[in-house]
């Protein structure tokens, strides 16, 4: 069974599903109690096949527009048992060799649904036929196929064959290092799997949180590729799993993983946990200046990109991630996992290589946002870039950071104040305030415009 809702993997034999079927488990997500069907997949039935077959002809030339793959499915790595966690600056890290990654083909959810059946196959060197009996094929490609050049394929049913939708499945044991922040300052939310009945502009900030993971990971592949001389796939970057806080609040956030490509491990992942402190500390202030990490903090790099390039987190190969990714928000996780005091600007200081330009960054996506849709009065406080509208400027929009926890603020701070003046104000014009976090406004403000500004 499957959850996006919080990232929940795990395999079941059919007995044991059948077991926790009666006792009403699959109900609703076992990990985190999801029931939304587009978040939680119920158990559907994995299949290895230990091979696959055609329709034995000559085959045909591929058709110019079939449709052709540009990632492969992701992965999910399934916890067996329990790994000894071990705190390296504010990092909770743990290695294990015992748990299970598994890349499944669900077809876009929409599964293969197939069956047994037998078929007769004939051949120039052969006209009578061969006889195949219990083929499971798709019941798409459970046609006959004309004689052409000599071959043809009949097929037959199968009184065993029993119509069953499955998803295609590969496993294998190997080396899997997590990775979570082990404290989060309260001026933080970093839980990037966001409940229903979040407020819009949290839903919103999550998509910035749930990039600060991802970048973060793709950031550690490529460092440690940089540094083993080896190429990034040879570490896989698993689907991101939800994880809480142990800390009283309840708060969510989420854990990275990484594995070794090849079965049993290559001892990639590995070294990365064995020098963790150090990779950390080197990502942040990184000695060589030639080095994959001395590029991104060059002067160069932080002109000219804006979220991610080709010199810092793109490849080909992540291209499905391409949308999502911001070296900037992964440094920044990556900061955190270094420091426990790091507020990511929330206490107005913003001295730190991918925040230096952070306000000036907001202003102008403020200035072009306001422009685009016709508000007049911008104005600053304290610095942060707001925006006033309506009658008598009574509503006021936000700029934020997509890490700032804007729904319970607890410490005082720059962010407090700012955000007091703001209560303040809307108390005394009865007007709305809406937030709108960077990571959208940059990317789609047309978005931001119809979802998150309150009128
Ligand atoms: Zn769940
Ligand atoms: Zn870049």
């Amino acid at each position: 069974m499957r959850c996006r809702a919080c990232g929940f993997f795990e395999t079941y034999s059919e007995e044991r599903k059948t077991e926790l079927e009666t006792q009403s488990v699959f109900d609703s997500c076992p990990n985190c109690g999801e029931t939304n069907p587009d978040k939680y997949q119920q158990p559907f039935k994995l299949k290895s096949p230990r091979a696959y077959r055609t329709n034995l002809s000559a085959g045909s030339d591929t058709k110019d527009d079939s449709e052709f793959l540009l990632s492969r499915p992701p992965i999910f790595a399934e916890k067996i048992g329990l790994a000894n966690i071990e705190i390296v600056s504010n990092a909770s890290i743990s290695i294990s060799n015992n748990d299970v990654t598994w890349r499944v083909n669900t077809n876009s959810d929409r599964f293969f649904t197939g069956k047994l059946y037998n078929t007769n196959n004939k051949f120039p060197f052969n006209s009578n036929g061969f006889w195949f009996n219990n083929q499971w094929l798709l019941n798409d490609f459970a046609t006959n196929v004309p004689v052409n050049n000599g071959y043809s394929m009949f097929v037959q049913q199968n009184q065993a064959g029993v119509e069953e939708q499955i998803a295609l499945a590969s496993n294998k044991n190997t080396e899997i290092l997590r990775i979570a922040p082990t404290t989060v300052p309260l001026e933080l939310d970093l839980n990037m799997f966001f409940s229903e009945t979040d407020l819009p502009h949290i839903k919103a900030q999550s998509n910035g949180v749930r990039s600060g993971y991802y970048s973060a990971a793709f950031l550690l592949q490529r460092i440690l590729a940089d540094k083993l001389d080896i190429d990034p796939t040879e570490i896989e970057i698993a689907d991101i799993s939800m994880k809480v806080l142990e800390d009283e609040t309840n708060r969510r956030i989420a854990e990275i993983i990484l594995t070794d490509e090849l079965p049993n491990g290559s001892g990639f992942v590995r070294f990365l946990y064995d020098n963790f402190a150090n990779i950390l500390s080197e990502s942040i202030n990184p000695s060589n200046p030639n080095s994959y990490l001395g590029k991104i903090h060059s002067q160069t790099h932080q002109e000219k990109c804006d979220n991610a390039c080709y010199d810092c987190l793109k490849v080909f190969r992540n291209m499905n991630y391409h949308s999502l990714l911001d070296w900037r928000l992964g440094l920044s996780m990556l900061r955190i996992m270094n420091d426990s005091n790091f507020v990511c600007g929330a206490d107005g200081s913003f001295k730190f290589i991918e925040l230096q330009n952070w306000l000036a960054f907001a202003t102008e996506l403020r200035n072009a946002f306001a422009q685009s849709f016709g508000f007049s009065h911008t104005a600053e406080i304290k610095g942060l870039p707001i925006i006033k509208f309506g009658k008598n400027q009574k509503h006021i929009i936000m700029i934020v950071h997509p890490f700032w926890d804007l729904r319970n603020i607890r410490e005082a701070n720059w962010l407090a104040e700012i955000k007091a003046e703001i209560d303040e104000y809307v108390v005394q014009s009865g007007g709305y305030i809406s937030i709108i976090d960077t990571f959208n406004l940059h990317r789609r403000p047309g978005w931001c415009y119809e979802k998150l500004v309150i009128r």
